[in-house]
Formats: structure tokens, sequence, C-alpha cells
């Protein structure tokens, strides 16, 4: 079996060691002859699973005491709506930044529960930059201020955190959360869908200060309510059984990899090989500032969009898969997560350099 490189942008490769471990106990987890998949969410053995998972990420990422973790479903989509139903607590509006398509979705839904201020928008630029935060138009009496630290899609990353001071500042971290260390202290709110940098599909982890939980407007319904959840720790219904599991042995593999510090120095150096390839040749491109590019995800596009399909084509010979690009931004984009092994990133340079030869 050859297990291909998987560039996509999510559901996104998972390291080998783990999908092995989860194949190892299958049937049979830890002697109890049953799979994982097969328990009882409310059983000790599953209750031992999902506590294990929620220590070993607050390791991993240091997060404080005062802070709640949520092990949601409905993904970073359905916090779109929650987010504002949680926490406007009474206020009338909430800040956003807009830094691309996912933050464009995020003020469309909140704008069905709030008033939206945008303080901030990259449009003109096609999103391929980030304003100075001293220029942002920040209203004090903001319930929050909702950024994307990593725009999937154009391929932009927040090099800093914006510091808001008491405004809580909410982030949608679905595609660069664990890839580096952050101060969990400066957030209010961090979440993420698990398909890109946690684990499967179906998952939705929240991260939330505990002052900000118990104030949710009426009309929100349950499901959403982080009040809800927070008391019956991720239990209300029936969660994510199987991808809580693979999510924890991703935390333990992290910590085995040397914590998310290891992970910035190894994201740093795959994202560096790539961009160092785009930028020392004339037939590759990528339109963002330097200052703003994501180590996770790095759209490209060749000189002669002519030759996509042979480039995809020949990338897949090579077991170089998902490249191709978002619609909006054309070309190829390859995402880069965690579980890419750094082989992954030295093949496709390779790949891309002898397609340069020949095509360029
Ligand atoms: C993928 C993505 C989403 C959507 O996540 P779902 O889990 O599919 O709802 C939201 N925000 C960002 C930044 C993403 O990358």
């Amino acid at each position: 079996m050859t297990r291909k490189y998987n560039f996509s942008a999510g559901p996104a490769m998972l390291p080998q060691p783990v999908l092995e471990q989860a194949q190892a106990e299958l049937l049979d987890w830890n002697g109890t002859g049953q799979s994982v998949m097969e328990m009882s969410h409310r059983g000790k053995e599953f209750m031992s699973i999902a506590e294990t998972a929620e220590a070993d990420l607050r390791e991993v990422m240091n997060i404080p005491d005062n802070y709640k973790v949520l092990f949601l479903q409905g993904g970073a989509t359905s916090q779109f709506a929650a987010i504002p139903l949680n926490l406007l607590r009474g206020k009338e509006g909430a800040d956003y930044v807009n830094t691309g398509i996912w933050s464009t979705k995020a003020i469309t839904e909140a704008s069905r529960y709030c008033l939206v201020n945008v303080v901030s928008n990259s449009e003109s630029s096609h999103f391929t930059s980030i304003q100075n935060y001293e220029e942002w138009n920040i209203n004090p009496d903001a319930a929050y201020l909702h950024y994307t630290p990593n725009e999937t899609i154009a391929g932009v990353e927040f090099p800093w955190v914006p510091d808001t001071g008491e405004i809580p500042l909410v982030a949608d971290m679905s595609s660069n959360i664990l890839s580096r260390p952050v101060d969990v202290s400066e957030f209010g709110l961090i979440y993420a869908g698990a398909q890109k940098n946690i684990g499967p599909a179906g998952l939705t982890i929240v991260i939330v200060r505990e002052d900000l939980i118990g104030d949710a407007m009426d009309i929100t319904p349950t499901m959403l309510n982080y009040d809800v959840h927070a008391k019956n720790g991720s239990m209300y219904n029936t969660p994510s059984t199987y991808a809580w599991y693979l999510a924890g042995l991703i935390f333990k593999w992290l910590k085995q990899q040397g914590g998310l510090e290891q992970m910035e120095i190894l994201n740093r150096r795959k994202a560096a090989m790539l961009y160092d390839c785009i930028d020392n040749s004339d037939f590759y491109s990528n339109p963002v500032d330097k200052e703003y590019r994501s180590l996770m995800n790095v759209p490209f596009t060749l000189a002669n969009s002519e030759l996509n399909e042979k480039f995809l084509t020949e990338a897949a010979t090579r077991d170089l898969v998902y490249l191709k690009g978002h619609k909006s931004v054309g070309g190829m984009r390859a995402s880069i997560y965690n579980a890419m092994p750094e082989q992954g990133v030295i093949e496709l340079v390779d790949m891309m350099k002898s397609f340069e030869t020949k095509y360029g």
C-alpha cells in the first residue's frame, strides 16, 4: 500500500501512527471487547477516553483553568451563529474583521442576530493582506471582536494577535489551531472544526472563558447554548464519540512530537520550502503580502493556467493529491497542516521544479 500525500484543505491527512493505533484498537479497545464506536458515551470506558483527551488538549495548549473546553458537533459553521447568540449578553453589536471568505461567512451569519461593525475589510486587495490594527474602526462598546487568524482559502495568516483590551477576542482557528503555541488567556473564545488540524470531521472544539458563559439569548437553540454543553460535559446529547477518541490520540501524538513549539518549527520549515520555491521561480506565484503568508495553506498559480490540468495529473502520478486551488483563487493550493510529513513537501517542491523545467 502506498499512502498518498494529501494536500487537501480539509478533511486533511492524519498522522500515520495515530491511524495505526486506531486500527489496532478498532475491534477491542483496551481489553474491553468493544470498539470505541460501540461504547455508550456515558460508560466509564468512554468517559475515561473523553477526560484524557480534554486533559491532553489542556496540556498541549496550556489552557488556563478558567476556560471550558467543549467537544461539539455542527462544524465551525454552527459557531458562526452560536457566538452572537451566546456572547452578545445584552449588547447590541459586535466587531468583525473581514480578511476573507470565512470571515465573510461569519459576518453574514452574525448579521442575523446582531449589528455587525466591520472594523477592517481587505476585500479590495482580494484578501491578500491585513490592515494594521491601529487603523481598525473598533467600537468600544462591542460585545466581542471576531477574527479569523488563518484564512484557509486565500492563504492569509495573522502573525500577531489583536490586543482588544476588555473586549473579548473571538478566533476562528479552524485551520491553524495546534500549528504553533498561542496564549489562550488573550482570547475570550477559540473555536475550530476538527477536520483540518485536530482530527476527523464531525467534531468541533470550543474553548471559552467561563465568565462569557450563561447569558445566552432566549432564542438560542439548546444545542448552540454553551451553558448547556458546559454543564453537561459536552454530553447533553450523544457526542461524536469516535472523532473525540481520535482527537485524543492526536493530542498524545502532539505531545510525543514535542508539543506546539516543535510543531511551529516544523511548520515554518515546511512553509519556507514551498514559498522559496515559488519566489525563486518566474513560473509560480503567490500574491499574498509576505508578512501575512499562511504557514498552513499555500495557494499558488502557474504562469500559464492552461497547464493546470497537466500539473495536477503529473502531481498525482507522484502520489501528490488534492492540490487543486479554491475556485475563487484558481491555480493550486497546498495545505500543509501538522500531519503533512516534511517529506511530502520535499516531494512537492521537487515535482514543481521539474514541471517548471519541462513546461515553464
Ligand atoms: C473549514 C473552515 C470553516 C468551516 O468549517 P466546518 O467545520 O466545515 O463548518 C470555518 N472557518 C475556517 C477558517 C475554515 O477553514
